[in-house]
């Protein structure tokens, strides 16, 4: 069951990251035993609120972070855009899982293309636009030019119908590093989890259905009703690409189904994900566990689905409906103890379940 690399329950997992992903996997890794350390720039932060330790610093602070690598057994991010130096400072210390490569890969839309395509994964059309001799190039229209680098929930993303509309595009993001991705008649929007342990074992969850509103993710619906080699194409995109990066723990996968079958992967987060939320309620393991599981070298979690489940993001003064959510009782209400509800910004979510019959 254990091995000599095995971080037994009693150990102390370090998480860079403030937010509610690195929130639910101290709540998880408290469930199992474990301590967590929150380091965040912040001083105070809704993961350190229920973990058992926090420092803060600025992710530059080599200072800040030895001392809270030096707390710690094991150290994981819960957000991509974390620095790539930090995670580099803090490996000279303890084991960062899952690693620098998935989050020097994640944080480039272009590196990211390039490295699906090496590993045999289809993507949309996509050409970098980073001078106007590109844009003169420019093919893949009607399409979304995209930031390479530090955007996210439809950030930094402008639709565009041709090379004119590309040229202010492209002054509008201010002449960056950008990527042309050709606009993608989708039939559905889908992901998929995988993780991956010390030993190079993959295990993927129940692929969900996604729905997005405003570059947001909205719902996620497990079981997602998509034919079985669709189901098969984007399973194996994801285990391809855990395997690729090499990584121990989790990554997750966005992919788009178009209208006539095909999967293409749109974007991956090395982290647990907003769509896998509903593991926490209606399957055996949840997302945070089995995050925790394979950092700390314990065997992946079973990932059979108990019930047939549909997510709800509470987003903004939604989450002033909890009233509502807590006497439904098909109802689970997860709030993340955030203080300001801002206009798309994530409170909480409600993972409705549907009782076997
Ligand atoms: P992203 O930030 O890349 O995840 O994009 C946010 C959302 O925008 C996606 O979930 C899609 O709904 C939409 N989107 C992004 N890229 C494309 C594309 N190439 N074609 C169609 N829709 C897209």
């Amino acid at each position: 069951m254990t091995s000599p690399q095995t971080l037994p329950p009693g150990s102390t997992i370090g998480i860079l990251g403030g937010g509610q992903l690195g929130r639910m996997t101290a709540l998880a890794a408290a469930r199992l035993g474990y301590r967590c350390v929150v380091y965040a720039p912040e001083e105070h932060s809704i993961a350190g609120d229920v973990a058992a330790g926090n420092v803060s610093g600025a992710y530059d602070d080599k200072a800040a972070l030895a001392r809270f690598a030096n707390q710690v057994d094991v150290i994981t991010y819960e957000f991509e855009n974390v620095p790539e130096a930090a995670v580099t400072q803090c490996q000279k210390h303890k084991p960062v899982r899952p690693g620098v490569k998935p989050i020097h890969v994640a944080q480039h839309r272009l590196r990211e293309k390039e490295f699906f395509k090496a590993l045999g994964i289809g993507t949309a059309d996509y050409q970098p636009i980073r001078s106007e001799a590109e844009i003169a190039a420019a093919s893949a229209f009607p399409g979304i030019l995209k930031t390479c680098s530090e955007g996210y929930d439809g950030k930094g993303q402008v639709r565009v119908a041709d090379r004119a509309a590309l040229a202010a595009a492209w002054q509008k993001l201010g002449r960056r590093e950008c990527i042309l991705e050709a606009l993608v008649d989708f039939l559905c929007e889908i992901s998929v989890i995988v993780a991956r342990d010390l030993d190079g074992t993959t295990r993927y969850f129940p692929i969900g259905l996604n729905d997005h509103r405003d570059g947001i993710l909205r719902t996620t619906t497990v079981p997602s009703g998509l034919p079985a080699g669709t189901l098969a194409a984007a399973e194996r995109f994801g285990t391809d690409l855990a395997d690729g990066l090499e990584l121990v723990g989790l990554v997750a996968l966005e992919m788009f189904v178009t209208r006539d079958g095909r999967v293409l992967a749109n974007e991956m987060a090395p982290r647990p994900h907003n769509s896998g939320h509903w593991t926490i309620d209606a399957c055996a393991t949840s997302q945070f566990e089995q995050l925790v599981r394979a950092i700390c070298g314990l065997p992946l979690g079973p990932v059979d689905v108990l019930a047939p489940s549909h997510m709800l993001n509470l987003i903004g003064e939604e989450a002033n409906d909890w009233p509502r959510y807590l006497a439904d009782p098909a109802a689970r209400l997860h709030l993340y103890g955030k203080a300001t509800p801002r206009p798309g910004r994530k409170m909480g979510h409600v993972t409705f379940i549907k009782s076997p019959s």
